[in-house]
């Protein structure tokens, strides 16, 4: 599927735990990343400084749901399962 332009749910939800610009310790989950504008996008994108791990997530339809809120939903279940 095509990412949901201005979601930005991967981007509060799921903990990140290599160094971003600006959170040098990776990001809780939960919180908004530091890069996400008030447009929901990442100030990073195609930057070589965005991290690997954000660069490698892709929408997928089984994690990404209808809409944000289903998006959150299942990244905060994923990010209980895996932590
Ligand atoms: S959760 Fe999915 S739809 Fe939302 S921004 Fe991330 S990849 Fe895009
Ligand atoms: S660096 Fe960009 S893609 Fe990665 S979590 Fe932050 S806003 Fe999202």
């Amino acid at each position: 599927m095509e990412c949901r332009s201005g979601c930005g749910a991967c981007c509060i939800a799921p903990s990140i735990n290599v160094p971003i610009p600006g959170m040098p310790e990776g990001k809780p989950a939960g919180v908004a990343c530091v890069q996400l504008d008030d447009a929901g996008l990442c100030r990073l994108f195609g930057d070589p400084s965005r991290p690997e791990v954000c660069a490698a997530f892709s929408a997928e339809q089984s994690v990404c749901g209808e809409n944000r809120q289903q998006a959150l939903e299942n990244l905060i279940e994923l990010e209980q399962l895996t932590s």
